[in-house]
């Protein structure tokens, strides 16, 4: 089979490998598509080291082609299944409270890490849910992403009669949207493209903003809100002025999630008085746990949160840095690996 290894920072390879056997209690899956997400793209441009070489690739769909003689799930040859790569110990405090997202082991020495660039890929029965036939192994391919943003939601405690900013309209920004509108909550959100807040538009966004101008930001969506301001921001964007906005919108007791990651360290531009005066609740949300994750599957089984619009390109497997540019282009949704032939 082939995997697609990167060895060092912009230099991916494709290696002619063998298949490999599944163990007793584990899965062979034939990789449909994988998405390209920005953990790839810091892999690929050096700015993140796991090790090296790291076949990259998270954001997987696929098919079951083998089944260990002791799997103890209902998993069969032939399903189609989506992949959370996600190492979980299920025995630290983490995972025993519920957030198996910040397993304390996840990233410890000698574990394997992403991997799905790949034409197949042995995995544990707890990291693959089955999905319905109906959906497109393509659009399966975000229940790694979308899994993210229910988890964000779920930090900025969304719910319905809710108003929220999602500041940023890139794929992670207008997944939130799409997940939010699904849970009944009103929408407004901000970028400073367009193009992006036409499409946030399309994909049903309530309110689209240009946050370029800070002061006419703030008075519409005060507007919008009856002077009150939004119940939750959800930060996709790394600029530090995002988070700083977001706080003048936001109403008494609101909470702002940070939701990207930064490449350096800043310091949050809120000042500690607003934040006491005003019960703001401040937080962060990285990755997923299984909870989030089986939520994903769910929402994208039942065809309640549809992202067929977010793919942007599809790559076959031979042209995988081609593929990784095209994301790193900012001209880009999601951009898949095919590695089907
Ligand atoms: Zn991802
Ligand atoms: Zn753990």
């Amino acid at each position: 089979m082939r995997s697609v290894y990167l060895t060092e920072p912009k230099k991916l390879e494709i290696r002619q490998v063998e298949t490999p056997v599944p163990r007793d209690h584990e899965l062979l899956v034939k990789i449909a598509y994988c998405g390209i997400c920005t953990l790839e793209q810091r892999l690929y441009d050096g700015e993140r080291k796991i090790y090296y070489p790291i076949i990259p690739g998270h954001e997987a769909s696929g098919t079951v082609v083998a089944v260990g003689s002791e799997v103890m799930t209902s998993v069969k040859e032939g399903d189609h299944v989506v992949l959370d790569l996600v190492n979980r110990c299920h025995s630290c405090p983490a995972c025993l409270s519920g957030n198996s997202n910040l397993c304390e082991n996840r990233f410890k020495k000698g574990q394997r890490v992403l991997g799905a660039f790949s034409e197949y890929m042995v995995v544990k029965p707890e990291q693959v849910q089955v999905i319905p036939h109906e959906l497109p192994l393509d659009q399966a391919a975000f229940a790694e992403p979308l899994s993210c943003c229910i988890r964000s939601l779920r930090k900025a405690k969304a719910g319905l009669g809710d108003t929220i900013l999602v500041s940023g309209a890139g794929t992670m920004g207008l997944l939130h949207v799409k997940a939010a509108l699904a849970m009944g909550v009103r929408v407004i959100v901000t970028d400073i493209a367009k193009s992006r807040l036409d499409d946030a538009l399309a994909m049903g966004a309530d309110f689209a903003l240009d946050a370029s101008d800070g002061q006419l930001f703030v008075d519409t969506v005060k507007s919008f809100t009856h002077g009150r301001g939004v119940d939750s921001c959800i930060i996709t964007t790394p600029s530090v002025c995002a988070v700083e906005t977001a706080a003048k919108v936001l109403a008494p007791g609101g909470t702002l999630n940070i939701y990207t990651s930064y490449g350096d360290k800043p310091v949050l531009p809120i000042d500690m008085n607003t934040i006491h005066r005003n019960e703001f609740v401040i937080t962060g949300s990285e990755g997923r746990s299984e909870y989030d994750f089986n939520t994903s599957v769910r929402s994208l089984a039942n065809r309640k949160v549809v992202v067929d619009d977010l793919i942007s390109r599809i790559y076959p497997l031979e042209q995988a840095a081609q593929a990784v540019e095209a994301a790193l282009s900012g001209k880009t949704y999601r951009v898949l690996l095919k590695m089907e032939e």
